[in-house]
């Protein structure tokens, strides 16, 4: 602090709070409003930066990635689900293996930065955590494949500190349809209903990102709690199907649920969307092509492919901020603005909004809703308040 600034907090008589995050201009009243609400990002992928040959340490600052400890105390974040996601290609013994790992590294990491972080696994463990100034976390499944069909599957997750699972990821299950898959089951399976009918009974936040149209509508009808979309964006500005049509915004609505919206830029414009698809397709093929000089295995094929797959990703246009904010306008026109969020999918994305690189780059967010004349009270909605209230109501 400069001797200026610091005679003139003197003269204002208020203690002096370091408002001003690092990497941004937001100016310091937006800082203040930032900073006050609670802020609470319903989806990231960051657990599996936790497990592997290169696990990285949540408490340190780190170059790549989006979320560690330092940036979300930059960037104000306050709570966060985190995502326990295995491939489901992967056979399910070890998928098993590997979802508890992960789990179990979120633990460490709470452990091992106790001063700055929590397991929360009851709703009204966030906002204790949150005042005693550390990040809460919650342990989410996403893919009801990690349970395969057997409820003992997901109470055993549970028991391990799982709140919340995302009924499918990409792939249709055994049980659920999913919005970028076949259309098997016509939506839920009577033992898909048995699911959600279990996750209610133990207080677990029930997460429709991802799922089919109807697959939503079946949870809807057979879920007596308020649902979660952890990380979608809107259909009616982005006409894909892993995004959410304005019949589904209503749903959640009339269910009292909230709809967290995604970061990806392919998720947020079509034009960025078809090129990425483009470019996903040629990748693909050639790694195909090249697997043979790698035994056969199209994985490490790609890998080999991933630095110029990434410069090419680069040279599409980005797509700006505000684009952002356009998802969130809608979500609230048509959802209300007591059933929207924030799902960053941060770490689980390849590129982000311009400006939004990282979790520290949050209170960016807070300036553009400032700029689109929202109140504070419908800002701090947004940031977190809605799904705060949703996490009390199901986490019991
Ligand atoms: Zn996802």
């Amino acid at each position: 602090m400069n001797l200026l600034i610091a005679l003139f907090v003197s003269l204002t008589l208020e203690p002096f709070q370091p408002y001003a995050a690092a990497g941004t201009n937001v100016p310091e009243d937006i800082m203040k409003l930032h900073r006050q609400a609670i802020v609470f990002d319903a989806h990231c992928d960051t657990a599996m930066r936790l497990v592997g040959d290169a696990p990285i340490d949540l408490g340190e600052r780190h170059a790549d990635g989006h979320i560690d400890l330092p940036r979300a105390l930059d960037g104000g974040l306050d709570a966060q689900i985190f995502a326990v996601w295995v491939s489901p290609q992967m056979p399910e013994s070890l998928a098993t293996e590997r979802a508890r790992a992960m789990i179990d590294a979120l633990g460490e990491q709470a452990r091992k930065n106790s001063g700055r972080m929590e397991i929360a696994l009851r709703g009204a463990d966030v906002r204790r955590i949150v005042k005693e100034g550390k990040l809460a976390a919650i342990v989410g499944i996403e893919g009801g494949h990690l349970i395969g069909e057997d409820l003992d599957a997901l109470g055993d997750y549970y028991a391990r500190g799982a709140r919340c699972m995302t009924l499918t990821w990409m792939n249709t299950n055994r049980w659920a349809d999913a919005s970028d898959d076949t259309a098997t089951w016509g939506g839920l399976t009577e033992f898909g209903k048995s699911v959600v009918r279990e996750m209610d009974r133990l207080g677990m936040i029930v997460d429709c990102a991802h799922v089919s149209e109807k697959t939503f509508f079946d949870v809807l009808a057979t879920t007596k709690s308020p649902v979660l979309i952890s990380h979608s964006c809107m259909r009616a500005l982005t006409d894909i199907p892993r995004n959410v049509s304005d019949d589904v915004l209503r749903g959640v609505r009339k269910n009292g649920g909230v709809v967290c919206v995604n970061f990806f830029p392919g998720f947020l414009d079509k034009a960025y969307n078809d090129r990425v698809t483009v470019l996903w397709a040629e990748y693909r093929a050639r790694a195909n092509e090249l697997a043979p000089q790698y035994g056969g295995d199209a994985g490490k094929a790609w890998h080999s492919l991933e630095g110029e797959f990434e410069k090419r990703i680069a040279e599409i246009p980005p797509v700006p901020l505000s684009r952002l904010i356009d998802h969130i306008d809608h979500a609230v026109k048509v959802a209300g603005i007591d059933h929207v969020g924030l799902g960053s999918d941060f770490d689980g994305i390849s590129t982000c909004p311009v400006g939004l690189e990282d979790v520290s780059k949050l209170p960016l967010i807070t300036e553009e809703l400032v700029k689109r004349g929202y109140s504070d009270k419908d800002i701090r909605k947004i940031l977190g308040g809605n799904l705060l209230r949703l996490v009390e109501k199901t986490m019991r």
